[in-house]
């Protein structure tokens, strides 16, 4: 697949590392465990989406834009690595969070994600939960256009077909690097919430015949639903890169065992994985993704969903910097 005919800009560290997870795989007694470090991938504490905008502001400065809008819950890592990009571009960054989990804790209002947005010099407007979040984007781009700007709209998460081919280019960089290193790679597990991440990585690994399957750990819907989601990404990407029809349904699962009282909120399998990483492995995982991501994981290997002599790799897609905004979650 040659993803060179997209507009792409290049300031992710890339290749992120593969790297064994010994002390966990010994610790629940295997399957050989890795993790594809996405939460190194540079910018402004890392992440998921850094590779997603290197397409997204391809096409935006493509299209002349002088301004990013896009939105996020209060604690998004989208909306940090966005607003980090933003300013390194010179582009003026609107930005629109939904105070979804309706916490009233200082932590996480202001610390976090939202104190490095505020770093960054972003334009941040707060709307309450349930606000129709694509329309109050629209009204903010006209409100721009009006006054002679161009602004660029990026869905929440980056989750659009362009934004996807940063894990269609994931799933590549993946598949070379267990090549380079004989590593059959039997199963991938990654958090899944707007669906780029998981959509991106079924097209480029479909697209390279790889033959591993993804399984999402969803952290706001239930299966079904975020099954449907994905799919209907994941369709999209392929058509987009020139392999309509591609993707099977059968192909795309999802698990959302693990959502607990529902996005952004604690649940105690997330509080152990956070902690086991930090301290079997001195990882950071995040509270909202890669913490239940991971939670679903262990929990899955502890019943014995998978063979000892299976390799199976997390892909991290970073999110501590939420940490800071979780501190009483940790410190209870
Ligand atoms: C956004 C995000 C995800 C989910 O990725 P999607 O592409 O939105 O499904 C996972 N982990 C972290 C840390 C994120 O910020």
């Amino acid at each position: 697949m040659h993803i060179s005919r997209f507009p792409r800009l290049h300031f992710a560290h890339l290749p992120t590392p593969l790297e064994p997870l010994k002390n966990l795989s010994k610790l629940l007694g295997g399957p050989q465990l890795f993790i594809k470090r996405d939460d190194c991938t540079g910018l402004a504490t890392g992440g998921n989406k850094t590779r997603k905008l290197e397409f997204l502001l391809g096409e935006a400065l493509q299209k002349n834009a002088d301004t990013i809008i896009t939105q996020g819950a209060t604690q998004s890592n989208h909306v940090r690595q966005t607003a980090a990009i933003c300013s390194k571009l010179d582009l003026r960054c609107e930005i629109l969070l939904e105070h979804r989990t309706g916490s009233k804790d200082p932590d996480y209002l202001e610390n976090g994600n939202v104190l490095l947005d505020r770093l960054f010099g972003a334009n941040i407007l707060s709307v309450p939960a349930g606000t129709d979040m694509d329309a109050a984007m629209e009204e903010t781009a006209a409100e721009i256009r009006k006054n002679g700007g161009n602004p660029y709209i990026i869905p929440g998460g980056g989750s659009s077909p362009t934004g996807a081919l940063g894990y269609v280019n994931c799933a590549m960089e993946l598949v070379g690097q267990a090549n380079d290193r004989s590593l059959r790679i039997d199963h991938l597990v990654t958090a899944t919430g707007s669906a780029g991440t998981q959509a991106g990585l079924l097209a480029g690994l479909e697209g390279t015949r790889s033959g591993i399957p993804v399984l999402g750990i969803c952290v706001n819907a239930d299966k079904e639903t975020q099954e449907v989601k994905v799919f209907a990404l994941a369709e999209k990407t392929a058509e987009f890169l020139g392999i309509p029809g591609s993707i099977k349904r059968e192909s795309v699962v999802a698990n959302g065992d693990y959502v607990g009282p529902g996005y952004g909120l604690s649940t105690d399998g997330m509080i152990e994985a956070v902690q086991l990483l930090a301290r079997e492995e001195g990882i950071l995982l995040d509270p909202v993704y890669s913490g239940k991501g991971m939670a679903g994981l262990i929990d899955l290997v502890r019943k014995g969903k998978y063979r000892k002599d299976e390799n199976m790799v997390f892909l991290h897609t970073g999110g501590s910097a939420g940490l800071f905004a979780y501190r009483k979650t940790f410190t209870a």
